[in-house]
């Protein structure tokens, strides 16, 4: 009897010895397999010095538990992997998504936001003014004349018109400011945190950037690209179509009183 459960123990710890090769292959860390080892080592060592039977049994269940539970965590280790991999494709799903987004909410030509834009991107720096209690500028402007450049120098000599106004209103303006093509040859730019006095500055600076920019000759005058705006401060909770009707009286206001100047809204 002895002899024979001797003979069984041989053989089952040449099977737990035989396996190594199986365990590795399965991606488990070798720390943990080499953990898993020693302790069949050691349970291999309690076999050795029992006679009982029901003792060897015992200690093979659990081997047998433990190595369930290896196989468990092996387990849990493809399932990481897989999770890993749903990761690298949400987020690759993510990028394109905020590619098209980017292409929904942006004019094509001058590159500048759409209408589409402009209302996701004043819904997010409303929302900030609001909390941090800061101002923000609202500055509607149209370019002066524009129908008579289209008609004097053709429709894409116009077209490089809205795109070189683009350019110089992100040449001049902060990298938090916000340039938005509202439609045609009207454009609306937003100031985070500025006061009026601010507002119009940054305002006549980008004028005077697009007049040395756009020197152009029309009927043998020498003449460039001006623009007319009207400048508002959005007040705490005030609507975008609030503020944006505001800032269109001070417009039509700069466009009555000669063109090519910024005039402050009426708050
Ligand atoms: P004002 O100084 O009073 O603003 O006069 P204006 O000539 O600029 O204004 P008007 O509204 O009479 O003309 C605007 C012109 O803008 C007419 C339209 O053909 C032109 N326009 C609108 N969108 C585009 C465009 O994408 N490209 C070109 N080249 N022209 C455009
Ligand atoms: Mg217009
Ligand atoms: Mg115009």
């Amino acid at each position: 009897m002895q002899k024979a459960i001797k003979q069984k123990q041989r053989g089952m710890l040449r099977l737990v010895k035989s396996s190594p090769g199986a365990i590795k292959s399965e991606q488990k860390p070798m720390a943990d397999s080499e953990d898993y080892y020693k302790q069949v080592e050691c349970y291999a060592e309690q076999i050795r010095k029992t006679n009982s039977a029901d003792e060897i049994i015992r200690i093979l269940d659990i081997v047998l538990s433990e190595t369930r539970g290896l196989r468990f965590s092996d387990e849990v280790f493809a399932a990481q992997e897989q999770v890993k991999h749903a990761e690298q494709k949400i987020e690759s799903l993510k990028s394109e998504l905020e590619q098209l987004r980017g292409l929904v909410q942006t004019d094509q030509m001058t590159g500048a936001f759409n209408r589409r834009g402009l209302d996701d991107v004043f819904k997010r720096e409303a929302a900030r003014a609001d909390r941090n209690a800061q101002s923000l500028g609202v500055i509607l402007i149209d370019l002066d004349n524009f129908k008579q450049i289209n008609d004097s120098l053709g429709h894409p000599y116009g077209d490089s018109v809205l795109v070189n106004l683009v350019t110089v209103a992100k040449e001049t303006l902060r990298p938090t400011d916000i340039v938005a093509r509202f439609g045609g040859e009207e454009f609306v730019i937003l100031l985070p945190d500025v006061e009026m006095e601010e507002a119009l500055t940054i305002i006549n600076r980008l004028q005077n950037n697009l007049i040395k920019n756009s020197l152009l000759q029309i009927d043998n005058q020498l003449t460039s690209i001006t623009f007319s705006a009207g400048v508002a401060l959005r007040s705490f909770g005030e609507h975008q179509h609030s503020v944006l009707n505001r800032a269109d009286q001070a417009l039509y206001q700069a466009k009555r009183t000669g063109k090519n100047r910024a005039i402050p809204a009426l708050v």
